[in-house]
């Protein structure tokens, strides 16, 4: 009898930490444009540095050339991050911007890419003075072709499975251009076997129209069913557009994701999305006092409909932190531990790894 019980006590003791496992392999890191704390954005090495230290997932921003080639990049421009405007000092629009979308593979291919800087002064002014230098090494732009065979290679030299985190980038504005972004990345991710919600993927955008579509036409027409994501950003920033509404007429008005914040709303998200990716004041109330996170009525909602939570963007760089953490750590200890979002994206996805390995929450 005494036995029998400690058989079952065993037992239990077994499950109790198989069943802790499975939950501390549940929260994820995802690096934010690779490890860009420590190296360019979105370049190779960047990538290979944050899948050695541990990311669960690497993000992908994709935009298109000008002949159909998806490339990883985050912004459409092609001047914040590369010397085009020396290359081809003519090739910008009217806004003085170069467009990804007005050149060719092969014409990207031989600009150098570099840390983002800004204009100021007619001078070009480092964005994170203490991240990689500007121009230094050599630094290029790649496929999403290039970047999914890289990891599935190291996955498997590696005996890992670390997933990939695909962003299409303002969907709205390839289509003015006769471009359909995700037909194209969703077929690619279809090549490389990407095509089932327990597949190592993720697919990520802002523009909430657009997704719908994916999930509600091209998905089904596809014969595929991954993870989507939809994006939040705050729309009363009017610095930042990240999508526009194309009206039947051909008129643009800027899409508005208020309606997202409002209650009721996970409940529509969940109707085309498995989770979000907000800002993270959308989730913590900005207000919170230190030691008591209080959380929004946009997460709170989130995690009664089942849907996952994915905040960005976690930088421990100066000047980054919320009023409300004293350090990086603590940030990550509010979003993780006690505001339980299911991952999120940093640009320093070792300290994130670490952080989750001290507390038991990552392999
Ligand atoms: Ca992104």
């Amino acid at each position: 009898m005494q036995t029998q019980r400690n058989i079952l006590l065993a037992g239990i003791v077994v499950a109790t930490s198989l069943f802790s496992a499975a939950q501390a392999a549940d929260k994820l890191v995802i690096a934010h444009r690779g490890a860009s704390g420590y190296l360019p954005e979105h370049t190779l090495p960047a990538k290979a540095m944050a899948f050695a230290m541990g990311a669960d997932y690497l993000e992908q921003d994709v935009v298109m050339t000008k002949d159909d080639k998806l490339i990883v990049l985050h912004d459409h421009y092609l001047d914040r991050v590369t010397d085009v405007a020396q290359k081809f000092p003519h090739r910008h629009r009217r806004d003085g911007r170069y467009y990804a979308l007005d050149f060719t593979l092969d014409e990207i291919k031989t600009l150098r890419f570099t840390e983002e800087f800004r204009i100021e002064n007619g001078r070009q002014q480092q964005k994170f003075a203490n991240r990689f230098p500007m121009w230094k090494s050599e630094f290029r732009i790649h496929t999403l072709q290039d970047e999914i065979e890289m990891i599935q290679g190291m996955n498997h030299s590696t005996g890992r499975d670390v997933g990939i985190y695909v962003e299409t980038k303002a969907p709205w504005l390839h289509k003015l251009e006769g471009k359909d972004i995700s037909k194209a990345v969703l077929e690619v991710l279809r090549d490389y076997g990407y095509t089932k919600k327990t597949d190592k993927v993720y697919f990520q955008s802002f523009d909430a129209p657009d997704l719908e579509r994916v999930k509600k036409e091209l998905l089904p027409a596809m014969n595929m069913n991954i993870k989507l994501i939809q994006l939040i950003t705050n729309s009363d920033d009017q610095k930042v557009i990240e999508t526009m509404v194309i009206h039947p007429d051909g008129s643009l008005t800027p899409y508005s994701y208020s309606w997202m914040l409002q209650p009721g709303a996970a409940a529509k998200l969940s109707e085309y999305v498995d989770g979000i990716g907000p800002w993270y004041p959308m989730v913590v109330q900005s207000s919170s006092p230190s030691g008591r996170v209080e959380l929004t009525t946009l997460a709170k909602e989130a995690k009664r409909q089942g849907l996952q939570i994915h905040p960005y963007t976690f930088r421990a760089d100066p000047g980054q932190l919320p009023s409300y953490a004293r350090d990086f750590d603590e940030m990550l200890r509010i979003f993780y531990i006690e505001a339980d979002v299911d991952g999120l994206f940093t640009d320093f996805p070792d300290k994130s790894v670490q952080f989750l390995q001290k507390n038991r929450l990552h392999r």
